[in-house]
Formats: C-alpha cells, structure tokens, sequence
C-alpha cells in the first residue's frame, strides 16, 4: 500500500456504511464504529475492518462511541482462516467492466423520494413546512447519469468461487481497493462449513508493517426461495459476470 490520503481512507470507509440506515435501529450501519482495536464499516452485507494502528494513521478516534454493534468477530472469523487465492485488482477492474451501467442515479436533491420540503409563511404570519415535488427530478427521484457518472446496475450476479454476489457490493469491494491502493487481497470463506443457505466470504490485506485490513461480503442465493433478501431474487445464474481468482502462490504449482 503506497501512500494513501486521509480522505480516501474515510472515503473508502464510508462506501461500506448505508448512510440511510436508521439511526434508531441500526446505528451501527450509519458510520464507522470502533471494536475490539478495529475501525469498522458496515451496512449489514458488506463489512471493512482495520487494524486500530492502521487506522489511527487516517482517522482520529472519538473518545465515547456508544452504539450497539454487530457481531464483527464473527464475521472476520472466516478471515483468520487459510487462502489458497487471492483476488487481483485488475482481474476485479475487467470483469466489474462486462456489468452494465445505470442509466439513472438517485437525485442528490431529494435523495430518491421525489419529494422535498418547503417553508411558507402566510400573511397572518403563520408558518407552514409541507411536502412539494421535487423540482429537479419531478418528483421521480432519479436523475439521468452523465457518462462519466455511470456506475455498475446494482443487482447483476457476480460469480466468485462459486458463490453469487451483488455487483453493487462487489463494485463497492473494487472502489475500497482502489481509494486504499490495495493491488490483491487473500479470499476467504465459509461456504463448505455448512449447510445453510447463505454463507460468508472475504478478503483480507496485510500492510507491509504487519497491519490487517478485512473486507467482508454476503453472497446471495440465486435459485428461488434461496435468496436471503426477497428484493434480490432478480438476480439470474445465466448473465453471470466471474471473476477469477488467482493462486496466492505460497504453494508452487508444478
Ligand atoms: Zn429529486
């Protein structure tokens, strides 16, 4: 890992976060948390953790943090295992290619509902705050993307050792090793433990001072009645984009 700036570290963070968790009920999804001397990000299907050390070069640590957190020593244990593979920047950069774009966004203005707020004060002097259209989206949320603004749809099956992701997260995982000039990370998983329906896979990064940075991500079922979430079942095996891993190495290959 070269040099990378404290911006790009919180940014790389913050792209693991769901910004419109609820605050009431998940906290811990809204922003960056620490735990067990990690700095951790979540939205509750992909996960980045970092070595407090590590992070503390970037980020200052507040001095109370109460949230209730999720289990984030289960998630990285899947991590602590042994890889045979890794997964490589730029084989991640030329298969999140083949995934079609967005032709739309979410407006920035009312933040997808289509709606913002208005204040008005009537003669008699009484205040009013409604509910108006959205006047740059006309109240359809979505805005029309500029090429250069396209990113990867966020439901196209992503296949990876087998096991399917969403290619929003999975193109959250390539943006997070770009921001932290990260070339290849060892992959991990569960998917032979047991029997469930879902399992756990990752990806971890050692600096060269020994620091670990994790990166946790929930596959998807794909056959019906196998999804974990109902709004993912759209995903389809057959448009599958794979991404294929490469020998770590530590074991040659005659
Ligand atoms: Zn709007």
């Amino acid at each position: 890992m070269k040099e990378i700036i404290s911006e790009d570290f919180k940014d790389a963070l913050l792209l693991a976060t769901d910004p419109d968790a609820s605050e009431e009920y998940f906290p811990a999804y809204v922003a960056p948390f620490w735990q067990d001397q990690k700095l951790v990000a979540t939205d509750g299907r992909l996960m980045v953790a970092v070595d407090e050390e590590l992070a503390l070069k970037y980020v200052s640590k507040p001095a109370c943090m109460d949230l209730d957190k999720p289990n984030v020593d289960e998630m990285l244990h899947t991590l602590s295992d042994d890889s045979k593979y890794d997964l490589r920047r730029d084989v991640l950069e030329k298969g999140i290619e083949a995934v079609p774009l967005k032709d739309y966004g979410e407006c920035e203005e009312c933040h997808g509902k289509g709606e913002v707020r208005v204040d008005y004060t009537a003669k008699n002097g009484e205040k009013y705050n409604f509910p108006v259209e959205c006047p740059i989206c006309s109240g359809t949320g979505r805005v029309y993307l500029h090429p250069d603004q396209k990113v990867p749809v966020d439901k196209f099956p992503v296949l990876i050792d087998g096991q399917y992701f969403r290619s929003d997260r999975i193109y959250k995982i390539l943006r997070i090793m770009q921001l932290l000039d990260i070339e290849r990370m060892s992959y991990h998983t569960d998917k032979d433990r047991d029997e469930e329906d879902y399992s756990k896979a990752g990806f971890r990064y050692r600096t060269d001072d020994g620091y670990y940075i994790y990166i946790a991500v929930m596959p998807n079922g794909i056959d019906e009645g196998k999804a974990f979430w109902p709004y993912d079942k759209c995903l389809r095996k057959k448009d599958a984009v794979k991404i294929k891993l490469t020998p770590n190495g530590k074991k040659k290959i005659r």
